[in-house]
């Protein structure tokens, strides 16, 4: 069994430079930690991150940390124990690490890996989504695609292989950018994603020379004003039902498998029209559902998607994390664990993503801190043969 004897925190900088927080909990087993990411294009839905600030978060940990000492914890589940004592006294990034902390001390006292704690019995591999090019709130370029990212999805049962065939894809994507975009500079943006001048439709003319299945993040909450679509490149306004229109060609002509946040965060209703008319395609809610079992079931009821992406910090608690996989499971809702714009060094989202049984994990290709859990998920992958 697993005592927490304190628990601090200090603040460290994510793959973009920006704050976050890394908490340390010292057990009787020796001392465990863990940090958790940053959004950038947020769902206005979300938890917050701190309840007031990362400073506060960090005080506030350090004043319950002796009333953990009389907790016994022994299983997933027992994260119930921390919850009640910080009773929503801290945001969803810090909840988030003291969880991750707390799980990876309770895996350890029991020689388990993390996953093992959600489900012994776990087998399936995700398939990986990569983010290959950028546009959108994740790129600094004056001229950019207004989507946020264009996604390779290999079709490969093994983890290893579709990293590798990723990794390939991405520095040949990098040769054809180059190729057609006088401006390419070579430059990622903060997912390690190419930073493109060109707009959406000239990307994907390129990405589908590579025959591999393509997906987009549109993120359209970030660029939807007064349920107006509000493109820059080029400029164009689209009402709701231009937008549905333009994504249907999109879906058409270049047989895109996976569509996210087609529209704004509001509309569950044109997610549902895109889903009935494309029901082969991965119709995805990020910024719709946040990692949120009520915004979940509503769009069960409504059916406008057929998968969900999961950001364990768009909600902080593990519990719920684990509610909302129950329930699009039961409702045959697809799985996507999904890392953040600004991450860490943190590696706990690939045993997250394996003990839940994701479908699909989507990540970065590339850059130390999007690696570390693509290898992370290798080695769970290598530990099944
Ligand atoms: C996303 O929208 O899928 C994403 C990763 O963005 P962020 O982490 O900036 O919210
Ligand atoms: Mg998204």
């Amino acid at each position: 069994m697993v005592v927490i004897k304190s628990v601090s925190a200090k603040s460290i900088l994510d793959s973009r430079k920006e704050k976050t927080i890394f908490v340390t909990i010292k057990t009787n087993v020796g001392s465990f930690s863990a940090s958790a990411p940053n959004g950038k294009s947020k769902g206005k839905y979300e938890a917050k991150s701190y309840k007031k600030s990362l400073e506060e978060g960090i005080k506030t940990l350090k004043k319950f940390s002796d009333y953990f000492s009389e907790e016994i914890l022994e299983k997933f589940e027992d994260l119930r124990r921390i919850e009640d004592i910080m009773d929503r006294q801290i945001g969803a990034n810090t909840l988030f690490a003291l969880e991750s902390a707390v799980l990876k001390a309770i895996a350890k006292e029991q020689k388990k890996e993390v996953w093992q704690l959600i489900n012994p019995d776990a087998k399936k591999l995700p398939r990986l989504v990569g983010n290959c090019v950028g546009g959108g709130q994740h790129s600094r370029s004056k001229s950019k695609p207004d989507f946020q990212e264009f996604l390779l999805i290999p079709n490969s049962k093994s983890v290893k292989k579709a990293f590798e065939i990723n990794k390939k894809a991405k520095e040949k994507i990098k040769f054809l950018l180059k190729e057609r975009d006088k401006n390419f500079k070579g430059r990622e943006n903060d997912e390690n994603a190419w930073e493109s001048f060109l707009n959406e439709k000239e990307i994907l003319e390129i990405l589908k020379k590579i025959n591999l299945p393509l997906g987009v993040d549109v993120a359209a909450s970030g660029f939807c004003k007064r349920k107006k679509y509000i493109y820059k490149n080029p400029p164009l306004d689209r009402t709701s039902e231009e937008q549905f229109e333009y994504l249907s060609n999109l879906i058409k002509n270049f047989r895109l498998v996976y569509v996210e946040d087609g529209f704004s965060e509001e509309d569950f209703e044109s997610f549902a029209k895109l889903l009935k008319k494309f029901p082969n395609s991965l119709i995805v809610g990020d910024d719709l559902t946040v990692t949120n079992y009520e915004r979940l079931k509503k769009a069960i009821e409504m059916k406008s998607i057929n998968a969900i992406i999961i950001k364990p910090n768009q909600t902080g608690s593990l519990l719920d994390v684990s509610q909302v996989c129950k329930i699009a499971k039961n409702n045959n809702i697809k799985i996507i664990f999904s890392h953040r714009s600004g991450e860490t060094e943190e590696n706990i989202l690939a045993d997250l993503a394996f003990g839940f049984g994701a479908d699909f994990f989507k990540c970065g290709i590339d850059g130390k801190e999007r690696e570390t859990k693509l290898k992370r998920l290798i080695e769970i992958e290598d530990g099944l043969k």
